[in-house]
């Protein structure tokens, strides 16, 4: 597949958009045209293993990748879980995987690219965290061979579960505390790249193609799923940081799958819905919210999805975002407990405020992004139970934890390198 930096021209190999993640023009990867599909070929498929072979076989023609159905086995291997909320209404849970949010189906599919490219090269893997993605990544590196992975995480700024996610792993895993937000991790990362040589370093953040590619599967798989109950179109909601996720969705719904609607929810970090605004593009600093894995003052992607709607009124069209506060996150996990007996996450609940709010016969879907167990700080006294913790929490959180604290600056990062 021929791939192109958001900001040129230039075509390059998915192979090479996956090694170098960022493009060397400072734009980020997308696919120069999206492969089209006949649809009913897909309809016969009830596993996401089997339907994610033929759906992402295009995006790696022409691959050193060998892409194939064991490819697919060995990193699909938890569940996407669909489940009925209401009528017409459903939740897409993504959070089964080893460290609980959807994040572990990209890091784990980057992960099995990046090996297949490297044959045995060393490499260094740099993935800046607001707390979910370098527990993923870690996960998906944490002792293969000849990969280092390099966790910048901001200093006392995610869950004590998140850290000890992100903390426990094996020796190839260093993980740094950073003196700042999110925002400098992110920024330390790409310094890193334009940083002189970099020949061995790469980056797993939700820039890279890789991490996007399977995250669309999961509107294309639910998506095929409930046409067939639904006879319609499925509109979906999402909860959105560094818009990674909804991109994906936006590029299944321009691939032909039967996608209605995408509403986007952000929490108090309400940069995109000023851009819509205002038109004018002003980034932040990012302000810490209860659902921190969203707390992005700067979102990356909001170039891919530029580039997807180059023009200021298309985008308006398109994007319908809103930004959705602390008090009314809390508010949406109570409802959500009380109204329908289902615990969710902070960034989860962001999706719910917004379904609460919509009164139509259509069916929607609202992304849970997390499992609530990751955010027991903030569900716990606010409902007054005890969230169980799934198996595979439990063995990480009884593994001890290693981390350097460093200060939020080029120097602190590079010696590390
Ligand atoms: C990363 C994350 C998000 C935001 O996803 P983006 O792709 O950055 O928009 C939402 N919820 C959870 C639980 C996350 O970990």
């Amino acid at each position: 597949m021929n791939i192109i930096s958001t900001r040129g021209h230039e075509v390059v190999s998915i192979d090479q958009a996956i090694i170098a993640g960022l493009a060397p023009d400072g734009g980020l990867y997308v696919p120069q045209q999206f492969p089209h599909y006949v649809m009913d070929s897909f309809y016969k498929y009830s596993n996401l293993a089997e339907f994610a072979y033929p759906v992402l076989t295009p995006f790696f023609s022409g691959s050193a990748i060998e892409f194939n159905q064991q490819f697919c086995d060995e990193v699909f291997s938890f569940p996407l879980t669909l489940k009925p909320l209401a009528s017409n209404r459903y939740v897409l849970e993504l959070f089964h995987g080893p460290t609980l949010s959807f994040k572990d189906f990209g890091a784990r599919f980057f992960v099995q690219c990046l090996q297949a490219l490297l044959k045995g090269q060393q490499t260094k893997v740099l993935v800046a965290t607001s707390g979910d993605t370098g527990s993923a990544v870690a996960s998906a590196l944490s002792g293969k061979k000849d990969i280092e992975g390099i966790v910048l995480f901001p200093k006392d700024k995610i869950s004590l579960r998140q850290q000890a996610q992100i903390t426990c792993w094996e020796d190839n895993i260093h993980a740094l505390a950073v003196k700042g937000t999110f925002d400098d991790c992110q920024k330390l990362v790409k310094g890193a790249f334009t940083l002189g040589s970099n020949e061995h370093l790469t980056t797993a953040n939700s820039i890279n193609i890789a991490r996007l590619l399977p995250q669309l599967l999961f509107y294309a798989y639910s998506s095929i799923q409930l046409t067939r109950t639904e006879q319609a179109l499925i509109n979906f909601i999402v909860p959105s940081g560094n818009l990674g996720n909804v991109t994906a969705c936006y590029w299944a719904k321009q691939m032909g799958f039967p996608i209605g609607e995408i509403r986007i929810a952000t929490n108090a970090n309400h940069v995109v819905s000023d851009f819509l605004n205002t038109g004018t593009y002003q980034p932040r600093q990012s302000v810490n919210t209860l659902a921190n894995a969203m707390d992005v003052g700067n979102p990356s992607n909001l170039e891919r999805v530029r580039h997807l709607f180059p023009e200021m009124n298309q985008l308006k069209h398109q994007l319908n975002v809103e930004s959705v506060n602390d008090g009314q996150i809390k508010a949406a996990i109570k409802q959500c407990y009380q109204k329908y007996d289902y615990l969710i996450c902070p960034h989860t609940a962001t999706a719910y405020h917004r379904l609460a709010l919509i009164d139509d016969e259509k069916p929607w879907v609202m992304a849970a992004t997390a499992h609530p167990a990751k955010f027991e700080e903030v569900i716990e006294p606010l409902l007054d139970l005890h969230i169980a913790i799934p198996e595979q929490l439990k063995v990480l959180l009884a593994k001890p934890q290693r981390f350097q604290t460093i200060e939020p600056d080029d120097q602190s990062l590079s010696g590390l390198l």
